[in-house]
């Protein structure tokens, strides 16, 4: 029987998507970021490892608990961790979410390439996907994350095309190239936004919990903050929140 390994499950949020929406965190990360801030959700367990915290769930098992809440919430959305390294866990579970007509949302860090055949399955099921952009260039990104954004950044143009791009999000560092990466990013989608608007969320960068070498790293001011928005509406995004 396919299971998976649940961090937490929120029966009601209002910041995982648009309306009120149950947000499942899986645990186990395919990445290891620098400046995480769930990093206990990182590691992979096995079933044996199950514990107070960490519950292994079942497809049948998750699905009651979604179906319990149904009428006080209009989508799920699943998260992690990296939810998609359970793919195949969510694809039986999807399969059902759909049964009760909710719409489903997955945050992921883009990985894994969701134009794979065994990933095929996923996105059919899947209403949109919220991908992190965590660097532009890719030096940047293995330092930030220890892996390459060739296959994120791939996703990207994938998603946006088939009109499933939900949301993309990039926490805003100092020491980083912040303008190159929100006008580069923007003028590259701008196109997409035709078929489905895209939310892009500028998330300001905090130093808290994270590994020394970053302790020392800032957000942007506000004025900045404020001219990356204006930059990105002026390739063509409506919908721009700053955090
Ligand atoms: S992808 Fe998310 S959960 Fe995984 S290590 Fe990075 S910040 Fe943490």
């Amino acid at each position: 029987m396919c299971r998976a390994p649940v961090n937490q499950f929120l029966p009601m949020s209002l910041v995982d998507g648009p309306g009120n929406r149950c947000a499942i965190f899986f645990q186990g990360c395919n990445l290891n970021c620098s400046f995480c801030h769930n990093p206990e959700t990182i590691k992979i367990i096995h079933s044996e490892e199950e514990n107070d915290d960490i519950k292994f769930y079942s497809v049948d098992e998750l699905f009651e608990k979604v179906k319990k809440i149904r009428p006080f919430i209009v989508g799920i959305t699943t998260s992690g961790g990296e939810c998609t390294i359970h793919h195949k866990f969510l694809i039986q579970f999807f399969k059902k979410i759909k049964t009760l007509n909710l719409n489903i949302l997955v945050d992921t860090n883009g990985l894994i390439d969701l134009s794979n055949e065994n990933m095929k399955e996923l996105v059919e099921l899947t209403d949109g996907f919220m991908l992190d952009i965590k660097a532009l260039e890719e030096s940047s990104h293995k330092r930030i994350t220890g892996s390459s954004n060739k296959t994120v950044l791939k996703n990207m143009h994938y998603l946006a095309k088939l009109g499933k791009l939900e949301e993309i999000r990039t926490v805003l560092m100092s020491g980083e190239d912040n303008l190159k990466i929100v006008d580069t990013i923007t003028k590259e989608l701008s196109p997409y936004l035709k078929i489905k608007n895209i939310r892009y969320k500028l998330i300001s960068y905090r130093p808290f919990g994270v590994r020394s070498e970053f302790s020392d790293l800032h957000s942007v001011s506000d004025n900045e903050k404020e001219y990356l928005k204006t930059v990105a509406q002026k390739n063509g995004f409506t919908d721009i929140v700053l955090i």
